[in-house]
């Protein structure tokens, strides 16, 4: 009989049991967490109050607590549990926002502040650009995080964090949410989902359901659920080739799930939801910009009310990329641009995203721990990747 699977549990480098941490609780789970330390209800919901809708970082601000109940939450609980260890400028005030979490793994956010909206009454637009995973399992070859692997999924608490993190140290309130940092959002399906239903309580004033787009590679169960949410989240897949051939050498897991597999769940999202999808696309220069491109991309985005994003592709020489990877080229200038004008010429809708933080390796796919994946243990080991 084989040896019955042992899970190994990784020895932190803190206390054996750590404090639980409030930031990412639900009220349900706030209420919990009151009640044990005999607290009534109506606590809780001021906790949650002070946590989510009045950003506290301290219990000392919780003035509505008095003295004596603020010494026994420090006592129980930390609020956060990510630390900010570095932050970033880019020349187009792009910034990226490097932690670390409790176990010692380094994490991303990316700010992109004041985007330019077509109307003036509008408030600016600032999004925030959140990491799921620590690492990432899947392997596209054009992807920078991908060079480090998958070490662990964040918790919903390390995703509610990078967003009130990032605010306070921006002291301006952000705007829109994009699930395009590192990881795959449909491989953390719960922990996303959680962070997303805190987000979203109008209580909080955290973020619309409208603002916030969870970008997948295409794995269409976290797509088919994500459109039985009944939420108006976006959807945004990155598609990058159209022949299943050419798909499955940028993105392996197209050989789990290829085009038509995936399309199908997005037409299940659009029946449910009867929102647009938007397509990401990276040029690459000699693959997938041909007008034999131009016709497919022009063809299968035809299905549902969809957009496309045409997205540069950054370079990612810093992870001394190898195979497939090391050959890959943006399109350069005037090729692009061609493109576009015939996908537009072909009824397309398209959008091109601009390279906001390039120079600070803060662009989209560029988050990957510089120096190898930087964690002071390693208990990957002990995870299977999904
Ligand atoms: N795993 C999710 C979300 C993270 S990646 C997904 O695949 O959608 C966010 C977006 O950045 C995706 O569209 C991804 O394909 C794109 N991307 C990855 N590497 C890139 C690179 N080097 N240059 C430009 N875009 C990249």
């Amino acid at each position: 009989m084989p040896e019955q699977n042992s899970i190994s549990i990784p020895i932190l480098p803190e206390k054996a049991t750590p404090l639980p941490v409030l930031t990412g609780m639900t009220l349900e789970e706030m209420t919990a967490f009151m009640a044990g330390l005999d607290e009534p209800g109506y606590r809780a919901r001021q906790l949650y109050a002070w946590i989510y809708a009045r950003r506290a970082d301290r219990f000392e601000t919780m003035t509505s607590f008095g003295k004596e109940l603020r010494a026994r939450l420090h006592q129980s609980a930390r609020l956060r549990s990510l630390q900010l260890l570095d932050t970033q400028t880019s020349e187009d005030g792009t910034i990226k926002f490097l932690w670390r979490t409790h176990d010692g793994y380094n994490i991303e956010s990316v700010l992109i502040p004041s985007e330019a909206r077509d109307d003036q009454d509008e408030p600016k637009r600032r999004t925030i650009c959140i990491s799921t995973q620590v690492g990432c399992p899947l392997d596209c070859k054009f992807c920078a995080t991908a060079s480090m692997r998958l070490k662990r999924s964040l918790s919903a608490g390390e995703i509610v964090e990078q967003f009130v993190g990032v605010e306070r140290e921006a002291g301006e309130r952000i705007t829109n949410i994009v699930f395009m940092g590192m990881g795959e959002p449909m491989l953390n399906y719960d922990q996303v989902f959680r962070a997303v239903s805190i987000f979203t309580d109008p209580d909080n004033e955290l973020a619309a359901a409208r603002h916030i787009t969870v970008s997948t590679s295409g794995l269409p169960e976290g797509i088919r659920r994500m459109a039985d949410e009944g939420q108006r989240i976006k959807l945004a897949v990155s598609l990058h080739a159209l022949t299943n051939g050419m798909r499955s050498e940028l993105m392996p897991i197209n050989r789990r799930y290829d085009i038509a597999q995936v399309m199908e769940a997005v037409e299940y999202y659009y029946r449910r939801t009867r929102q647009p999808v938007t397509y990401e696309y990276i040029l690459f220069d000699g693959w997938n910009d041909t007008d034999a491109d131009v016709r497919r991309l022009a063809r299968i985005t035809r299905r549902v009310p969809s957009k496309v994003n045409v997205i540069p592709f950054h370079e990612i020489e810093f992870t001394n990329p190898t195979g497939i990877s090391a050959r890959l080229r943006s399109t350069p200038r005037e090729k692009f641009d061609l493109f576009i004008r015939k996908l537009r010429d072909a009824g397309v809708t398209v959008m091109v995203r601009s390279s906001s933080g390039e120079d600070i390796d803060a662009a989209c796919g560029q988050l990957a721990i510089k120096h190898g994946a930087t964690a002071l243990h390693d208990p990957a080991g002990s995870i299977a990747a999904p």
